[in-house]
């Protein structure tokens, strides 16, 4: 059996960016993962990401793993209406809207006043309790995004664009997602976003030999350890361990109760000739009664089609397309509902992972999280007896 002190599952956006934390303090850990970077699935040979597809201007955790790369320009996207009328960012149709802009402006600045405090927070206590420091995050949490729009009388806003870009970055409408995942992801029509690539081989390098290709079946405490069951048969003993494996997953391993609901999407990466009456933008994006959530030009020239159903016509965008590529991710993100997930489950045992917040930097945020926790825990332990004075000891 192999023994550590910690033992981290997954490494995703959480798991590595707890693994390096780890790494960094000196803490003795392996990381375990069946599949390197998660839902960040970057292609180094099509450079394009099947999964996550941009980093915010405000990721300063997320972008210590990934990398920035191409600049996706707001004024090159056109929102397509139900009844086929089209308009680009800015145009007439913003200008007549200007009040209700600049008051969405004002509320999102409030917002990501809030959000850069509540997620500081987040690097040094549970975010259950970062919400309790501020109970605008809480109601935002618990809130349907519709709701907040209704509150704000954001309606004409929202049908035009803000519901627009929630749908293309997540796949459902504003009914079912919270006001927090609606909010955070919006902040991408304010700061500059940018795509990405993550260069896998430079960090299985930086993990070296604490990265184990294996997926974790089950899990058992023997003599107050966790030892964890692998698909191979190998066994993984640690006196701490942070499961930041999606939430569906730790809710297997865990046995726990509900968690909240996720969103499909479907990714075709496709060389194309779009319709006319999209050729002309680098991204479309579609109203919640389309099938197709987006399209996204990318460097090459060819495009990133979306979908929320598996099976949607890319006849509807596409004149004719050939396909390259696809990811079907049925458990894409967590989006509906205010289950909590918590972070500690006992004294050593955490969670880590995008479930009570969207996306790449909540999740590295969350990892960071766990691992100083980890690193506080392995303090208080005694100190690993070393295997040759075990062997004497037992002899
Ligand atoms: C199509 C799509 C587009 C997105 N676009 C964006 C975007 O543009 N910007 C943004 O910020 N966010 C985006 N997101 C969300 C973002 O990708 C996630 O919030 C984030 O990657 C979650 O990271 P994580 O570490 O919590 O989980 P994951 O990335 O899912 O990582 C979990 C890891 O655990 C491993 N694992 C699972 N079970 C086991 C097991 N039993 N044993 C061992 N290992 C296991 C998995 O293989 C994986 O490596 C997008 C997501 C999708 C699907």
């Amino acid at each position: 059996m192999d023994e550590t002190r910690a033992l981290v599952v997954g490494a995703g956006m959480a798991g590595m960016s707890c693994a390096l934390r780890l790494q960094e303090a000196g803490v003795d850990y392996r990381i375990v993962s069946d599949t390197f970077g998660g839902r960040v699935d970057y292609s180094p040979d099509e450079k394009v990401n099947f999964g996550a597809y941009f980093v915010m201007a405000n990721y300063a955790n997320a972008t210590k793993i990934l990398r920035r790369e191409t600049w996706i320009n707001p004024f090159a996207c056109c929102f397509h209406q139900d009844d086929g009328a089209a308009y680009p960012t800015i145009s007439g149709h913003t200008l007549k809207r200007g009040g209700r802009f600049a008051q969405f402006g004002a509320l999102m600045v409030r917002f990501m006043r809030h959000n850069g405090n509540y997620k500081r927070n987040c690097e040094r206590i549970p975010q259950r309790e970062a919400m309790a420091l501020d109970p605008y995050i809480a109601r935002l949490f618990r809130q349907p995004a519709s709701e907040w729009v209704r509150e704000h009388r954001l309606d004409s806003v929202a049908a035009d664009y803000v519901s627009k870009f929630t749908y293309a970055c997540t796949g459902v409408s504003l009914e079912r997602l919270t006001a927090l995942d609606a909010l955070t992801v919006c902040q991408g029509l304010l700061l500059p976003i940018h795509r990405f690539s993550f260069d896998e081989p430079a960090m299985t390098r930086r993990l070296g030999p604490h990265l184990i290709r294996d997926r974790v079946d089950s899990l058992r405490t023997v003599d107050g350890r966790h030892v964890a069951t692998c698909a191979s048969g190998a066994e993984l003993a640690a006196d701490l361990i942070v499961l930041a494996t999606p939430a569906v997953e730790t809710q297997r391993l865990l046995e726990l109760p509900a968690i909240r609901d996720t969103c499909e999407l479907y990714v075709f990466h496709v060389k194309a000739t779009l319709k006319p009456a999209f050729a002309a933008h680098a991204m479309n994006l579609f109203p919640f009664a389309s099938p197709v959530v987006l399209t996204a030009l990318q460097d090459d020239g060819s495009f990133l089609v979306y979908t929320r159903e598996p099976d949607a016509d890319l006849g509807q965008v596409c004149e004719s397309w050939e396909l390259i590529g696809s990811k079907a991710w049925r458990n894409a993100m967590y989006v509906t509902g205010s289950a909590y997930l918590e972070q500690q489950y006992g004294p050593t045992l955490y969670t880590a992972g995008d479930h009570n917040g969207l996306g790449l930097e909540p999740a590295a945020i969350s990892g960071i999280y766990a691992a100083n926790q980890v690193i506080r825990a392995a303090g208080r332990l005694p100190s690993p007896v070393a295997p040759r004075e075990r062997d004497l000891a037992h002899a």
